[in-house]
């Protein structure tokens, strides 16, 4: 059984009801919708597909929609894409300025003119292209191409200068926020995120009360890398987001940055996703590269909890096969015997009773030999903790609460099993069995190990291990 969960986005080569619940079965945990593209009502409508299919396959499938924030683009070009050649000149226009061409494109930055200097390298294609300044003129931007390659409409632009005073939340932002809280999505990506108020900014204007999205900070700016104990506390999760990562810092950082990171969420007790180019040849191709299945299997011994694939799943050839190679290399990768990180005492709540709960647990569990840990939870937390001690045993987390279990999608090894609510603690006990046992975690004769929060008004709180035969 695997313990990595994975993360897949969708897109023209998933949206389709049956393709959708091919990809699901495939082994998707967490699905995806990438708010820079598509319209709010396609994600609406998907979300509310992924519930429907969720159901049909008896398992909790997570959703995440994730903001494009302050990235900068370029615009919209006339046809599906152009080719710029070394060498040749080649316009940025300030401000949104009709279709573009071989000659010149838009950015949706209106005072791009402020943000340059001559010298200074400018690039399109989320970095693949790179233009040298030659100068402005009044708020265009004269370039010349140094190193060419195919630009298509509306794609990622880095200006090394401009990134910190970007405005943090846009409109389409705002939007997508709308959309993501009156579907109830699980999870909020939140792009170029630069410091903890980023977060905190966001976390304001959840609801205040009822569904509340958990909130994944995405690591990929140079800002982000200087502020990342704050980052990580403000956030829920947080997401390891290569592609802009690097290009904002030298790509030969970026290995040495994901071990930094997933290190610190592992010790934080917060989940952590490993993002971009993991499978990217399959696109294309129906097998990876070496180099790409070393990559998935090398993020797991680092210690994600989940592995994302972007337009592997978005517009591939091969969406399904690409799930079930990453599940393949994530489950062998796991057979590793590596040293585990161990959380913080206290975790990353300053709870030390409920962690040290945790930690006895897990002992208590593997010492025994027991055929799972069930974590019926109010808030999540509990398996949350139990989880980040990373057991070699099964991890159930049980609740009545579809957005717990949503929320539980994306935690490495937790299994979410729904068990109705039931006022008398044997039987929600038994019910809790009965759960594990519909699912195969466990059979008559097993030693199943309990921990949970003991009655009372404080959801979240661990206090309680119980060992029951079943
Ligand atoms: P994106 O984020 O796909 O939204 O750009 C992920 C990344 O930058 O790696
Ligand atoms: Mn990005």
């Amino acid at each position: 059984m695997r313990r990595t969960k994975i993360v897949a986005t969708l897109g023209p080569a998933t949206s389709a009801m049956e393709a959708l619940r091919q990809l699901l079965e495939a082994g998707v945990d967490v699905v995806r919708l990438n708010a820079a593209h598509a319209d709010m009502a396609t994600h609406a409508t998907n979300v509310r597909r992924v519930r429907e299919l969720s159901q049909v396959l008896g398992r909790s499938i997570g959703t995440l929609v994730d903001l494009p924030g302050p990235k900068i683009r370029s615009g919209v070009l006339a046809g599906a894409e152009v080719e710029l050649e070394n060498g040749q000149e080649f316009l940025l226009c300030g401000g949104d300025d009709g279709q573009g061409d071989a000659r010149h494109v838009a950015t949706t930055l209106t005072d791009l003119a402020q943000w340059v200097r001559p010298g200074d390298d400018v690039y399109l294609a989320d970095g693949a292209i790179v233009l040298r300044v030659i100068e402005s003129v009044g708020n265009d931007v004269r370039s010349e191409v140094v190193r060419g390659g195919t630009l298509r409409s509306r794609k990622g632009m880095h200006l090394p200068r401009a990134e910190g005073h970007v405005e943090p939340f846009t409109e389409r932002d705002a939007l997508a926020l709308e959309m993501a809280i009156a579907a109830k999505v699980d999870f909020l990506g939140l792009s170029f995120v630069r410091r903890a108020e980023d977060v905190e900014r966001v976390r304001a204007m959840l609801p205040r009360r009822g569904f509340r999205p958990a909130l994944v900070p995405k690591i990929e700016t140079a800002l982000a890398i200087d502020n990342l104990a704050g980052i990580v506390k403000a956030a829920d999760a947080v997401m390891v987001a290569r592609g802009d990562l690097g290009i904002q810092m030298p790509a030969r950082s970026v290995p040495l940055l994901q071990k930094e990171i997933i290190r610190f969420c592992n010790q934080a007790g917060k989940p952590v996703i490993t993002a971009t180019q993991m499978l990217e040849s399959m696109t294309r191709s129906p097998l990876p590269t070496r180099a790409e299945v070393n990559d998935v299997a090398n993020a797991v011994l680092d210690g994600t909890d989940a592995l994302m694939l972007s337009e592997e799943t978005a517009v591939g050839l091969y969406p399904c096969a690409t799930v079930r190679m990453m599940g393949e290399v994530a489950e062998s990768a796991e057979t590793w015997p590596r040293q585990r990180v161990t959380p913080e005492a206290g975790g990353a709540d300053g709870d030390r009773v409920a962690w040290a709960v945790a930690h006895a647990a897990v002992q208590a569990a593997e010492e025994l030999g027991v055929a799972a840990i069930l974590c019926p939870t109010r808030s999540g937390q509990t398996a949350h903790r139990v989880a980040a001690f990373r057991p070699k045993v099964p991890i159930a987390g049980i609740s009545t609460s579809s957005q717990v279990l949503g929320d539980l999608s994306l935690v490495w090894g937790v299994r979410p099993l729904v068990v109705p609510q039931n006022a008398d603690p044997s039987e929600q006990l038994r019910l809790a069995i009965v759960a594990a046992r519909g699912a195969g975690l466990v059979r008559e004769g097993d030693l199943l190990a309990f921990v949970f929060g003991s009655a009372g008004p404080r959801a979240g709180s661990t206090d309680s291990v119980r060992i029951v035969r079943v």
